[in-house]
């Protein structure tokens, strides 16, 4: 069952290994740990709801918990308190865009405010309800999960928008196929989402971003329904895609989302090699990608990240001896772990790695094979399960994104990681602080930096220690031509950032599509567009 207050499925718990804790406290003290509130104790708390019964809609009061909050820090504290402010007033569960319509009429007849779910994996508080005299109608699109329709000859597959990672990826390789989509919040995150918050998944130098995987589909909104046709490329004017993805449930619901998928691969794998500095890694990075390497992923983790990821990996024993060949071999202290994917036919896979190996070795580049790889893809879903274990040993850990140009990334990296670590020097606390890069492209990449910090003697200082740490890097982004968001969206979080970025003339723009489809407000207010 999936928790009512963290990441995932109950079952899977990951703790802290107890070296990964010394560790921690050696960078920043010891461990923090806060009470947490019972569910019993959150459901005694919420008030009655101001909806009538409806047969599309659930009025149960754990339902309105479970989808009261995403997955940001502040929802993480919030749910573990138990403090968790507004909750929806009901959640629907449509089964058919006709529904979707329905309820969208219902919103207008009963003066509703209604907030699209797709998997509730937002971490920019895209689905938390505000307070305010109109009801909130929490839309869940779980039951529009299944694939529609798959033209086999062109590729394209039709979804319900609710359709989970595991659902598309189980519906497609019944076939023979993929999306070859995978954010790490692919157990729970869903088409929608990826749509509406323009998501990015692991292998996207692969399969491509969701906005090349995004073919066509439909938007219910308050004006009407707007199909978006297929067409392997059309130069009729600006591409109303582009006003879908990122809309992020302000312009209205996506009722049926087209995708491009592809055969599945006859083989892929993954290979770790470990680069003796970071600036020596950055090049070869770089390398990779304007040469045009036909590689699935790449990662490079910093030197921070390098050491974090083998102290928190387990097995002191094995790691120590990873630790003295690289050495021998001139990768020491300030090396910088590359892990990277191939993925295709035999023949390509074998062109891709050698090219890739030997492209790395002109970097002074150690390969290790394939065993932490193997490693990389078994985990590659597990690593948000630690914020439970991190937690209990009481850590905050939370993540931050962007993307830039390759001629800034070096600089804009050392200055989010700085405005991190410094962040609470002023009330004597450490922070722990590392980055990598994991979605390169010709011209730039993303950057994805974790923190990690104690909460103090309280969840409000928790929280304003994260105001604070959050605060100082998103200027930092915004000033020094970063984008707010590389991939997680702008949600109610990122949007005081978003001016920076789009100008006067575009927030405008934006505002009037915004009240071109929902005229009245009442889709997700507050969301993207601050007013
Ligand atoms: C542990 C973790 C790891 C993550 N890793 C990644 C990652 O690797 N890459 C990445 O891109 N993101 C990542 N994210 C962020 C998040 O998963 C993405 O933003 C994802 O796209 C959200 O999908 P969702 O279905 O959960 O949407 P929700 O969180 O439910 O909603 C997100 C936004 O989309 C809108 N929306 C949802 N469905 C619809 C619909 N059918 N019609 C209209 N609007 C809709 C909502 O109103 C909301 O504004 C991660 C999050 C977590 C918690």
């Amino acid at each position: 069952m999936r928790r009512w207050n963290g990441w995932g499925d109950e079952a899977t718990v990951v703790e802290l290994p107890a070296h990964g804790a010394a560790f921690l406290a050696n960078r920043i003290g010891a461990g923090q740990p806060l009470a947490d509130a019972g569910l019993e104790q959150v459901l005694a708390r919420v008030p009655a709801s101001r909806l009538d019964a409806h047969p599309l809609i659930s009025l149960d009061v754990e339902t309105r918990v479970r989808h009261a909050r995403g997955q940001s820090l502040p929802d993480w504290l919030a749910m573990r308190e138990g403090e968790f402010g507004q909750f929806p007033d009901g959640v629907a569960f449509p089964e058919t865009p006709q529904q979707i319509r329905e309820l969208l009429a219902l919103a207008v007849e009963r003066d509703l405010v209604l907030i699209p779910y797709g998997g509730g994996t937002s971490v920019a508080g895209h689905i938390n309800p505000q307070a305010g005299d109109k009801a909130v109608l929490t839309l869940s699109l779980e039951r529009m999960n299944r694939l529609l329709e798959l033209d086999e000859e062109s590729l394209i597959a039709t979804f319900g928008p609710g359709a989970s990672g595991p659902q598309v990826e189980s519906q497609l390789r019944a076939r023979g196929y993929t999306l070859g989509h995978f954010p790490q919040s692919w157990e729970l995150s869903t088409l929608g989402g990826w749509v509406a918050s323009r998501s990015s998944g692991q292998q996207s130098l692969r399969y491509g971003r969701i906005e090349q995987l995004f073919a066509g589909g439909i938007l219910e909104t308050f004006a009407g329904s707007m199909e978006l046709p297929t067409f392997p490329a059309t130069a009729a004017g600006p591409d109303l895609r582009e006003l879908v993805m990122g809309s992020e449930g302000r312009f209205g619901v996506i009722s049926e989302v087209r995708v491009r998928v592809s055969r599945l691969a006859e083989q892929e794998s993954f290979y770790a090699v470990f680069m003796p500095s970071w600036g020596q890694a950055l090049k070869g990075i770089r390398s990779l990608a304007q040469a045009r390497v036909p590689l699935s992923m790449l990662r490079l983790s910093n030197a921070i990240e390098t050491e974090t990821q083998l102290a928190l990996a387990g097995h002191p024993g094995q790691i120590a001896l990873l630790e003295k060949y690289l050495a021998l071999r001139g990768a020491a202290t300030g090396k910088c772990m590359l892990t990277f994917g191939v993925t295709g036919s035999r023949a390509q896979n074998a062109a891709s790695l050698k090219q890739a190996r030997r492209l790395l070795k002109s970097f002074g580049g150690v390969f290790t094979g394939t065993l932490l790889g193997k490693k990389w893809a078994e985990n590659r879903f597990r690593f948000p399960y630690l914020r439970h274990g991190l937690w209990s040993a009481g850590y905050v850990v939370d993540t931050l994104e962007t993307a830039t140009d390759w001629s800034n990334v070096d600089n804009l990296l050392g200055r989010i990681e700085e405005s991190l670590r410094n962040g609470l020097a002023e009330e004597g606390e450490r922070v722990h602080v590392f980055t990598h890069l994991s979605h390169v492209y010709g011209e730039g990449s993303s950057i994805y930096t974790t923190y990690v910090y104690r909460p103090g003697g309280s969840y409000a200082e928790a929280l304003a220690r994260w105001r604070k740490l959050k605060t100082a890097a998103s200027e930092v982004i915004a000033h020094n031509r970063g984008t707010i968001s590389h991939q997680h969206g702008v949600g109610r979080d990122h949007a005081p950032w978003l001016p920076a970025e789009k100008g006067p003339l575009g927030m405008a723009a934006l505002r009037t599509l915004a009240r071109h489809f929902d005229p009245e407000g009442r889709l997700a207010p507050g969301v993207l567009l601050e007013d």
